[in-house]
């Protein structure tokens, strides 16, 4: 990747100091901040300073936008979102968290409309997934609307991408890509997608994205707790590093569906801390960022967003509080996103661990079969919920 080096540190401290402004947040919130930030190599990717992809670059307007908006005004809206652009998915994943959600596809222009209303909001990051979202075919029309003061993200298997379809991607404002690979094996990859050729569709997909430049370039797996367990993401990690990817965005397989509301699939706190320990001793070293999504959601860092500074609206306009979580608050055909946003946000304070993790079986109680539960039955399992105390970050962020 001839376009990725290590950023300088007069690079870094040059963008940190165009968002001077930053010293009017709280000491312990900076130093937390720096703390954090000291655990990741930041790369300088065709110009744009990456620290990890589920952050904005630090020289973009996005980063910006998270200084002022987020820690100088406090404003209350999401500052991350997921947009399901299709439902349409030619692989069939075992643990596939869309597979009960159903509906009247939502178009382009609603879809355009609804990232401008994010951005108004506070959104500033914004996954693409879906679906297949490459099957959407306005998907660069939708990406270049979105501007250049959001960090665009798109997860794909990698089906149906060209290196055309990639260059316009970037040139449309692209800047992250996470291509799904859950194996350093292709038949337990395909096994798991219940797709033949899944494998060497996403091997052919990141060549692809890196041929084009400028992209930053990750695979997203989803980890079994067996593979946890036995020490076989070590063996994995040694495979993606092969790959000369910049990221490996990894999480463990959610209980998003009935398969999985079973206490031997969901991981334990000590399997977490076992990844965490895993990705900051990595990261020390290696070329390759690993960014574990429990390490960004612990307690010790982030906590859970779910609901309250995220916000997943699926490809029907069912708005969740993130793409795990089974339930909608609303529909965004039927009332604005602002509206439903802060009607969730209200029962979404915010904690230090995985909403989905902790409570699950009460997703087994509310089971509605093959769909997501309703606004109401949304409401009544969230009156069961009791939130633990917030993360560090939001510790220091509130008090
Ligand atoms: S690729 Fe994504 S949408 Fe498609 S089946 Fe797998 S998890 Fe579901
Ligand atoms: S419930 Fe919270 S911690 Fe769990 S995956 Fe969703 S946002 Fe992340």
């Amino acid at each position: 990747m001839s376009q990725t080096k290590p950023a300088k540190l007069t690079e870094i401290l040059k963008s940190l100091a165009a968002n001077y402004q930053i010293i009017k947040v709280k000491p312990s919130l900076i130093f937390f901040l720096l703390q954090y930030m000291k655990k990741f190599k930041v790369l300088n990717v065709g110009g744009n300073l990456v620290l990890h992809s589920h952050l904005p670059p630090l020289n973009s307007k996005a980063y910006s936008r998270f200084v002022n908006e987020h820690l100088l005004q406090k404003i209350s809206g999401p500052s991350h979102a997921q947009i399901g652009l299709t439902n349409a998915c030619p692989q069939n994943c075992q643990y596939c968290y869309n597979k009960n959600r159903h509906g009247k596809i939502l178009d382009t222009e609603t879809i355009i409309r609804l990232i401008r209303e994010l951005k108004k909001m506070g959104v500033l990051w914004i996954g693409f997934t879906g679906g297949e979202p490459l099957l959407q075919k306005d998907i660069v029309k939708i990406t270049e609307s979105a501007g250049d003061d959001v960090a665009l993200k798109l997860f794909t298997t990698g089906c149906t991408l060209t290196p055309q379809l990639a260059a316009d991607l970037k040139n449309a404002g692209l800047k992250y890509v996470s291509v799904s690979l859950d194996h350093w094996q292709a038949e337990e990859h395909d096994q798991g997608r219940r797709y033949p050729g899944a494998f060497r569709t996403a091997l052919k997909a990141i060549e692809i994205f890196k041929e084009t430049g400028g992209l930053h370039v990750g695979v997203s797996a989803v980890l079994s707790r067996e593979m946890i367990r036995n020490g076989e993401v070590e063996i994995f990690l040694g495979f993606l590093a092969g790959l000369e990817i910049h990221e490996a965005w990894l999480s463990e397989a959610k209980p998003s569906i009935d398969v999985y509301w079973n206490e031997d699939k969901v991981i334990s706190e000590e399997d977490r801390i076992r990844l965490v320990q895993l990705q900051d001793r990595y990261n020390k070293t290696a070329n390759m960022t690993i960014n574990y999504l429990g390490h960004f959601e612990g307690s010790e860092h982030f906590g859970c967003n779910a609901g309250h500074k995220m916000v997943y609206i699926d490809a029907f306009g069912e708005v969740s509080p993130c793409v795990f979580t089974p339930m909608t608050f609303g529909n965004v055909n039927e009332k604005s996103i602002e509206t439903i946003f802060s009607e969730m946000k209200a029962l979404f304070p915010s904690e230090g661990c995985c909403f989905m993790n902790k409570n699950y079986k009460l997703f087994q109680k509310y089971n509605r079969g093959n769909t997501i539960l309703r606004r109401e039955e949304s409401i009544s399992l969230m009156n069961e919920v009791q939130f633990g105390p917030l993360a560090k970050f939001f510790q220091l962020f509130y008090h």
